[in-house]
């Protein structure tokens, strides 16, 4: 019998798999009221859940726990199962059991998103079919079908806490900042679980404008970040141009990508390896980051009024993604209104206070933390606002010319139900002001 922890997204899809195929498992959640319940209950009236605190009794004849990412290591079910000698095992490594057609992961504190939908898109203007899917929202068991030449998985490190064994052709981790820092104990154990995806597959792309020890003892791997051999994707600026390379090869200039920002050049350049290592056809790949406009809720340009200009970037729920989206706008705009704040993570800010300080010309607080973020900003004006409705109302009044940003380098769950509701609110108030 296996045993599905936790009645999320991941949860239910993992009992959608299971139904399919047969096997028997029981499925359980500590939450009385998971926000599924209503949907799992109509779909699978024969198999209710079990809910409410753990009990040591859930593991009996169980011989495999499918566990949802969000559940702790640290929580007893887990402890209980551990010393038991129960296999714990993610999602991923299931579909991976399952697929029938290559697999390519991607992590990274940042980027993820982005980076599987672009090498999504070349793989198919390369006249394949690609399916993505994982940690960008759409669970990768669901994902599961006999048509497919590939599939693009985003893979987050909860996820590869609970992976033993993945098959992946490719994978690359993009980059390691400081993040889930309350759920790990210290950034190596973070950082280490990031990495152990090169684990799982045969052809790794390391980005080496980070430094993470890493051993290049595989056969084949490709590096993004500096033009030295030709193994490496890479830039070079010529007549204040910035080209992206292989080797010595200029492939397509940085003018023709719509994508903006220096930390999405890197992004397009660990598609770009990945895109090698699998075999895609150049000419394809290079049409596909030509049109490639971005995803939405990652500095977003969505709209324009008189000469302003509204970015929606409410995916940046850490400092590093905000920091990357205040150096890239503030190169186009002399004024700009910063909205941020929310919940704020277990990392150091100090570095984007000092941006703010430097490039913004007034930055308006939302949420739970703004109070703690006005502490560290020094120089920038500090206005406060109780919804996004009245942060917008406020921004509008500051400029007459620049850019309006929301990038909260913070998590939403203390006034949305997540980014993305975040976004369109604040789209909305834009638009209906
Ligand atoms: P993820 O899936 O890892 O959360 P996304 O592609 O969804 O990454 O982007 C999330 C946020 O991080 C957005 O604000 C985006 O602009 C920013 N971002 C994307 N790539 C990078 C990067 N390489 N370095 C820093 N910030 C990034």
């Amino acid at each position: 019998m296996k045993l599905i922890l936790g009645l999320g997204m991941t949860g239910f899809s993992i009992a959608s798999f299971l139904n399919k195929h047969n096997i028997n498992y029981k499925i359980a959640d500590s939450n009385n009221n998971p926000k599924l319940l209503v949907k799992y209950n109509k779909k699978f009236p024969l198999c209710k859940p079990i809910l409410g605190k753990w009990d040591k009794k859930l593991l009996i004849d169980v011989d495999e726990i499918f566990i949802s990412p969000g559940i702790e290591k640290t929580q007893s079910i887990v402890v209980w199962a551990n010393n038991k000698g129960i296999p714990i095992t993610s999602d991923i490594e299931l579909f991976s059991r399952y697929a029938n057609a290559p697999v390519i992961g991607i992590t990274g504190s940042n980027g993820k998103s982005t980076v599987t939908k672009l090498l999504a898109d070349m793989i198919i203007n390369d006249g394949k079919k690609a399916v993505f899917g994982g940690n960008i929202g759409i669970p990768a068991l669901d994902c599961l079908s006999s048509e497919v030449d590939y599939y693009v998985l985003e893979i987050s490190s909860f996820q590869l806490d609970y992976t033993n064994n993945l098959n992946l052709l490719a994978a690359v981790v993009l980059n390691i900042t400081p993040d889930h820092l309350n759920r790990y104990k210290c950034f190596d154990e973070y950082k280490n679980s990031k990495l152990s995806l090169y684990k799982y597959c045969k052809y790794p792309v390391f980005n080496l404008t980070q430094s993470l020890n890493l051993k290049n003892n595989c056969a084949k791997y490709f590096t993004i970040g500096l033009a030295e051999n030709h193994n490496v994707f890479g830039t070079i600026v010529k007549n204040n141009i910035v080209y992206l390379t292989k080797g010595n090869d200029i492939l397509i200039s940085a003018n023709e990508i719509k994508l903006i920002g220096k930390h999405n050049i890197l992004n397009i350049l660990a598609a770009l390896a990945l895109s090698y290592q699998i075999g895609l056809n150049i000419n394809n790949v290079l049409k596909s980051i030509k049109s490639f406009v971005g995803l939405e809720h990652r500095l977003e340009l969505f709209t324009s009024k008189k000469n302003i200009d509204y970015y929606n970037d409410s995916q940046a729920t850490s400092a590093i993604a905000t920091i990357s989206a205040i150096k890239t706008i503030s190169q186009k705009y002399k004024d700009i209104v910063l909205i941020a704040g929310g919940t704020s993570k277990p990392e150091n800010y100090s570095e984007l206070y000092k941006i703010i300080d430097k490039r913004i010309t007034c930055v308006i607080l939302i949420g739970k933390n703004a109070y703690d973020f006005a502490l560290g900003i020094k120089k920038t004006k500090i206005l406060h606002a109780k919804t996004i409705k009245q942060a917008v109302y406020l921004s509008n009044g500051i400029i007459t010319d620049g850019a309006i940003l929301l990038s909260p380098a913070c998590a939403s769950f203390d006034m949305f139900d997540n980014s993305k509701h975040r976004g369109d609110e604040f789209k909305k108030c834009v638009l209906n002001s």
